[in-house]
């Protein structure tokens, strides 16, 4: 058994548990040196919660030393008084198939202080599958989570100042180009058109800077009605049409007649999105198709197009903010990269679920899928915290 050990790949290493505990068991003093004194968090708990192993850096960032927690459960130190309930629960309910996963938790230290630490957690199974140890890797990211808040927060001001006097350069161009002001030359005007398509693309990366912060921070409200979807898809496409038209793009839009309790604006704006970059992507000619359909979960929509498409590996990553998949595309194509970021930041809290596909020949297809369709009814409160999602059909 000993030398079939040696010859098995890690990943096989790690599949059955009775290996793991023989080679816990057999575990050479190095190993066990190295987890103790490794720049990473390493504990290690039994399946009700007992510490069992406490590295140093553990010792180091929490202020307590192994021999205080050895035995007890890890949530009476460690976890703020507040998280106890919270912690407790989600540790009792996660079953074998539930690992490995990751989570940002605080950590409260013997001083009090708070340290939020991003875990890594795999289980040790025992010979019948059942869960024997939880081993926790984690690293403090409590600098780097106050860098991000404060990122945030900078984000937010300066977007709302810059709002207010972008307002007014948009109105006085306005009247301007209007000829409220007296007559402007020829190339006077084409001067102000310029400087007008510019204010716009600034009040929209403004606009959009300012949904990202509000969707990371919590603050975005949702503002739910009871709607169609043949409105909002008709609405959405007639925003998208001039610029469709200039791309020699035909959007075709096969309208679903079917209520639903949503935020219709931010609906319409999720459905422009990805028209928009549906349009943007497709070459001249191309067609872009708009679709809509009752599942159980809710109400599925579909844009689809006959561009590039998506290459695999990107097809999570481009709901990342500021991701494109080509370094030219914002020189080539226009945008931000925030687009996507933000529709699912809105679905989400809609309590639904956005997603990109290849299509089968080519062009990328984005489905997204909110839940509640079919409720006739306008929540009386709701909170967009406690609340995440509109009551379900029943
Ligand atoms: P933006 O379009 O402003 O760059 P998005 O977040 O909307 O930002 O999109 C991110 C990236 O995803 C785009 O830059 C592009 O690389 C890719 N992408 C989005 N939609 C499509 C599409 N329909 N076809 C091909 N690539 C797409």
């Amino acid at each position: 058994v000993e030398a079939e050990h040696d010859t098995v790949n890690l990943a096989e290493a790690w599949l059955t548990a009775e290996e793991s505990r023989d080679t816990l068991k057999r575990e050479p003093d190095y190993t066990a040196s190295v987890l103790q004194t490794a720049g990473s968090l390493v504990m290690v708990c039994d399946r009700h919660g007992k510490v069992v192993r406490f590295n140093q850096a553990c010792e180091l960032v929490s202020g307590y030393a192994f021999e205080e927690v050895k035995g007890r459960n890890f949530w009476d130190r460690l976890v703020p008084r507040d998280q106890l309930d919270a912690s407790r629960a989600a540790f009792l309910s996660r079953g074998p198939a539930d690992f490995p996963h990751v989570s940002e938790r605080p950590w409260q230290g013997r001083d009090g202080r708070r340290r939020q630490v991003r875990w890594t957690a795999t289980a040790l199974l025992s010979g019948d599958g059942e869960l024997d140890y939880i081993v926790y890797t984690g690293t403090d990211v409590t600098e780097r989570a106050a860098l991000e808040r404060l990122k945030d927060e900078f984000l937010g001001v300066v977007s709302h100042e810059l709002r207010t006097p972008l307002t007014s350069i948009r109105g006085a161009l306005g009247l301007l180009s209007g000829g409220m002001l007296g007559e402007v030359s020829p190339k006077g005007q084409r001067m102000l058109e310029i400087a007008s398509l510019s204010a716009d693309r600034l009040a929209r990366l403004v606009n959009d800077l300012l949904d990202v912060e509000r969707l990371e921070s919590g603050h975005l409200a949702l503002d739910y009605q009871a709607c169609d979807a043949i409105a909002l898809m008709e609405q959405a496409v007639a925003t998208v049409q001039g610029m469709a038209a200039e791309s020699n793009v035909t959007v075709e839009v096969d309208p679903l007649e079917a209520p639903l309790v949503a935020d219709p604006d931010r609906v319409i704006q999720v459905l422009t999105n990805l028209l928009g970059n549906a349009v943007k992507f497709s070459p001249p000619g191309g067609r872009v198709w708009l679709r809509a359909e009752r599942l159980p979960e809710g109400l599925l929509f579909e844009v689809r197009d006959q561009g590039r498409g998506i290459p695999d590996d990107k097809l999570e990553l481009v709901f990342d903010r500021f991701q494109q998949v080509d370094a030219s595309d914002s020189r080539e194509k226009g945008g931000t990269g925030l687009g996507l970021a933000i529709c699912r930041g809105l679905v989400a809290q809609h309590g639904g679920r956005i997603w990109a596909e290849n299509g089968l020949e080519r062009g990328a297809v984005f489905r997204f899928v909110l839940p509640g369709a079919g409720v006739g009814r306008v929540p009386a409160v709701v909170d967009s915290q406690a609340a995440p999602c509109p009551p379900s059909a029943s």
